[in-house]
């Protein structure tokens, strides 16, 4: 069994001490290998972007890969590139969200998709042998390809009522938090007839504006900056833009749930009613809308491929993640900011302002815990939490363990892919009761876990 390298998004390291060039390497020989064809490959805006770029694509090369080079793109720009082009699949040197220091390395499929788990397996099986390069005269090359997020953006662009749009005149603060999308999305706006007021939109690795997590905490400056210019929203992204997210013309942070709840009003009301797939970590807040408006919502273990390939499995039209990774189909099955921006523009230009729409939004609470315990015993644990917590309302075993109780609230306890811990969400439109819940299964938990001598 070769060891995992892939984790939920791609293989992530820090530069330099476990994202090494000999890793990059090693893994462009195996990506190149089970390609074996022509492979896109772009970065974000990370310091060392360029040197995990090279020895990637020294890789590629060497087991005779064309390797087509995007420069700094967001990661679904890349993903429409390898979707509308004739390529055997692409190379994304991101590490999204985490702290510059970091990198990583991240396969999309030869559909644009994120890479499926099995193939993810093959390519790590590949990574642990001696992988035969090409003769010096058969070996691959190197070009680079101009114009991929200007394509990117002109098709989303085809997916939204540009003259609404512009017709609206509206003015949005716009924050790329130094990463991959700072020329893609100020020329969306360009091209919507948003007046943008640009922050932090300029590729510096170092992030010196905030940290690349789009959270409330760091986004300070742009949610003041919204209501200081008097500007219709604030629009942040994380470092790769997969992502988006808003502020409201009063300068409030709309969380995630809420976008993903207001945009799948606007697709579910403009079907005429369809379905939406979202993890079941997800608030109940978007199936309490989606029904009303007379959609239908789909359930998912969390992950935004997994949610990807059950929209294409049923004919859903949209899905999301409440970290605002929000997918359209009508687009492309991956996360994608630049089109969540273009959708919420929409819906601001037919709905009216943004903080109007959220405060029309049911209030639902919710109350977050983690608990320490060690990655082989999280099975155990959950095992014993469905016995003894599961009876207390209607159990799911989605991804970890979901009581739903009957008045509607639900804590959800499932083990991080990632860290020795497990998270535990409880949500309620009661905000006592979100919290007494969650300390109370939290209190089952650790109970258990000294009865099983973890
Ligand atoms: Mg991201």
């Amino acid at each position: 069994m070769a060891a995992r390298l892939f984790g939920t998004n791609g293989v992530r390291g820090v530069v330099n001490e476990d994202m090494t060039t000999d890793l990059a390497l090693q893994l462009g020989k195996a990506i190149g290998r089970f390609f074996g064809g022509a492979v896109a490959i772009a970065t974000d805006t990370r310091v060392s972007g360029d040197m995990l770029k090279s020895a990637v694509s020294a890789g590629l090369m060497a087991t005779g890969c064309r390797v087509l080079d995007l420069g700094i793109v967001p990661t679904p720009a890349i993903q429409y590139y390898v979707k509308t082009h004739d390529v055997a699949g692409g190379v994304m040197i991101t590490a999204s969200h985490n702290p510059p220091k970091f990198n990583g390395i991240k396969c999309i499929d030869g559909d644009g998709t994120e890479m499926p788990r099995e193939k993810e397996e093959v390519i790590e099986g590949y990574y642990e042998e001696d992988i035969p390069c090409r003769q010096w005269n058969a070996i691959g090359t190197m070009e680079e390809v101009r114009g991929a997020g200007e394509a990117y953006i002109d098709a989303v662009l085809t997916h939204v009522d540009v003259a609404a749009i512009k017709a609206a005149g509206l003015t949005a603060v716009l924050d790329c938090a130094n990463g991959a999308a700072y020329q893609t999305t100020p020329l969306l706006l360009k091209k919507l007839g948003v007046r943008a007021v640009t922050l932090n939109a300029d590729a510096q690795g170092e992030f010196p504006g905030h940290p690349s997590e789009p959270t409330e905490e760091n986004l300070r400056d742009m949610l003041r900056l919204t209501k200081d210019v008097g500007a219709d929203l604030g629009i942040a992204h994380d470092g790769d833009a997969d992502r988006a997210v808003f502020a409201t013309e009063e300068g409030n942070f709309v969380s995630g749930d809420k976008s993903l709840t207001l945009i799948a009003r606007t697709v579910v009301a403009s079907k005429g009613g369809c379905s939406v797939v979202t993890p079941v970590s997800s608030s109940s807040m978007v199936e309490e809308v989606v029904k009303a408006n007379g959609g239908n919502l789909i359930y998912t273990a969390v992950g935004s491929p997994i949610v990807a390939r059950r929209m294409m499995a049923e004919g859903a039209p949209f899905g999301g993640e409440e970290n605002g990774g929000l997918i359209f189909a009508d687009h492309q099955y991956c996360r994608d900011g630049a089109m969540t921006i273009a959708r919420m523009l929409e819906c601001i230009v037919r709905f009216g302002p943004l903080q109007a729409q959220i405060d029309s939004l049911p209030r639902y609470y919710v109350d977050k815990r983690k608990i320490e315990c060690p990655n082989n015993r999280k099975n155990d644990l959950i095992t014993h939490m469905k016995e003894e917590y599961g009876s207390l309302g209607k159990a799911d075993t989605t991804d970890g363990l979901k009581v739903t109780f009957d008045d509607g609230g639900w804590v959800l306890m499932r083990p991080s892919g990632t860290e020795p811990i497990f998270r535990i969400y409880s949500e309620s439109k009661d905000e006592g009761l979100a919290a007494e819940r969650g300390a109370e299964a939290e209190a089952v938990a650790l109970r258990i876990m000294s009865g099983i001598g973890v």
